[in-house]
């Protein structure tokens, strides 16, 4: 088959904003004399030129909608016309190209309507190749349209800028990406798996050129019955169950398992670079679930898929997960550049294996106040239940509810709920728990304007209606305390907390000493020690 061709406009994936205005400028005949298109590579700056120049310059035009079969549409798209020129500033920076530019544009356009300048990186041109261009942008010639592309648009100046229309192009997502290569398969008539695109679109790291070349590259392997073993072959990647052991191993920090795992990806002669990138993506998906559901459009897997992962990970924390991914960005050098990258990725498992877990801050407050007992020491069986107990959705949710506030530029209500012990969601009920005796706290938050704001919050937080709770933890004898009493001399309360068995690990954990001693009444008021 021959090259993927997909309609003008509707082909720009993720930039409808760009489509829906370029569109109107064209119908309403109101066009600019230079546009900049600015964006990561591959979000389709250089395909927009083309189409731009199509509907300028279509014999039927101008128009929104191109014939894309006219003599200037098919040269354009062939890239010979001689009205629409391309030229890339980082090869050509000098004033004498930029010199033989305005002679271009000094002639009108040999035969069609307008001539179109693309200039694909321009904030790579000299200064005074900027400086020549400026000069033509501030008497644009008749019939000259300049379309400035750019992946890095501080570096353009301000007043080449002023005399642009901007355009954004906003990261292409790799649902987005998925869908559309979906929509040219079926189109095709080509069959092939979900699973098969979503792992060629995370191959094409959010540019949607490269994506469809690797398609390409498949479809030119395997024809149009595209089977997974072929597009793990032809992409070198590894298998989903190889793949999925690994994750499995990690979680269960089972060395011995990681290391015979990286052995049937070596056994199998997979590339131990696309490994390590699949398994990066894996630990970058489950840690965005945490945060943002399953369901969100920055997954590159299906939501299936993301929950079977997320399940056997649980006993991850997000900061276990974190610090996973940490290793993992640290291997990437090495298993570049070194002639033994295996050895390398062996001592990494190996590293995330020893890393112990991380108990949350808000699991040690809850010790503090008595109700998590010993953390010290927990078996292997005791940490992971500690960790999994109001994991995972507990975890996202305290950082989506401090997000939902601090989109409604809530500062004290942020900072209110920086104090509560716990955030936890049950059901249908966000609970909201102060430390014990901190009663102020759960009257401000039981204000009705805060009550119904905090409600909203967690209920899109959530992404469901929620009933809201605000509780006091119990002190250690099941009672509420009330505000604690001053506890006598400086001294007297620096003995008193060292001798505390949590204070004590925390001293231990945190190789921390003690300094100050401010009773802690978490009311907030002035009852301080001299
Ligand atoms: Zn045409």
């Amino acid at each position: 088959m021959g090259p993927i061709r997909s309609p003008p406009f509707e082909s720009l994936i993720g930039q409808q904003h760009i489509a829906r205005t370029l569109r109107n400028a064209i119908e309403a005949d109101r066009l600019a004399h230079a546009y900049i298109f600015s964006g990561l590579r591959g979000t389709g700056k250089t395909s927009a030129a083309r189409i731009l120049a199509k509907c300028l310059n279509c014999e039927k035009g101008p128009t929104p909608d191109p014939c894309n079969q006219c003599i200037p549409c098919t040269e354009i798209t062939q890239g010979r016309s001689i009205d629409v020129l391309e030229m890339d500033a980082a090869s050509r920076t000098g004033v004498g190209d930029i010199r033989e530019l305005q002679e271009v544009v000094s002639y009108a356009p040999a035969r069609d309507r307008f001539k179109v300048l693309i200039i694909d990186e321009v904030h790579m041109l000299s200064k005074s190749a900027f400086n020549a261009l400026l000069k033509t942008l501030e008497e644009p010639p008749a019939r000259v349209v300049f379309i400035l592309a750019t992946t890095e648009i501080q570096k353009v100046l301000p007043t080449i800028l002023s005399r642009c229309q901007v355009f954004e192009f906003r990261r292409v997502t790799p649902r987005e990406l998925s869908t559309h290569l979906r929509s040219i398969c079926d189109s095709e008539g080509i069959t092939i798996s979900d699973e098969a695109l979503d792992r060629i679109a995370r191959a094409g790291e959010g540019s949607v050129r490269d994506s469809l070349s690797v398609l390409e590259r498949i479809l030119a392997f395997c024809g149009t019955e595209v089977e997974d073993e072929d597009v793990l072959q032809v992409l070198g990647a590894v298998r989903a169950e190889i793949l999925i052991r690994m994750v499995g191993a990690i979680a269960e920090r089972d060395a011995g398992e990681m290391l015979a795992t990286l052995d049937a990806v070596m056994d199998e002669g997979r590339d131990l670079l696309h490994f390590w990138s699949e398994l990066l993506a894996v630990f970058r998906d489950i840690l965005i679930t945490r945060v943002a559901g399953a369901d969100t459009e920055l997954l590159s897997r299906s939501p299936e898929e993301i929950r079977a992962l997320d399940k056997i990970t649980t006993a991850l924390s997000g900061e276990d997960l974190n610090r996973v991914l940490g290793l993992l960005v640290e291997l990437e050098p090495g298993l570049k550049s070194s002639s033994q990258p295996r050895f390398l990725f062996e001592s990494a498992l190996i590293r995330t294996a020893s890393l112990a877990a991380v108990v949350p801050i808000e699991r040690f407050l809850e010790s503090l106040s008595g109700g998590g007992g010993d953390l010290s020491s927990p078996s292997g069986e005791q940490k992971k239940k500690k960790l999994t107990r109001s994991e995972p959705a507990t975890a996202g949710f305290r950082a989506a509810l401090l997000a939902s506030i601090k989109k409604r530029s809530r500062p004290m209500i942020t900072a209110l709920i920086g104090h509560a012990s716990g955030v936890e969601l049950e059901g249908d009920q966000a609970i909201i728990r102060f430390p014990a005796g901190a009663e102020s706290f759960k009257t401000q938050a039981e204000r009705e304007e805060t009550l119904t704001l905090l409600k909203g919050c967690a209920s899109e937080a959530g992404g469901r209606p929620l009933v809201l709770r605000i509780e006091l933890e119990k002190d250690k004898n099941g009672r509420d305390p009330g505000p604690r009493r001053e506890a006598g001399n400086r001294r007297q309360l620096m003995e008193t907390a060292g001798s505390d068995p949590a204070v004590k690990h925390l001293l231990r954990e945190f190789g921390a000493q003690i300094v100050d001693i401010r009773p802690l009444d978490l009311e907030g008021s002035a009852e301080e020690t001299p």
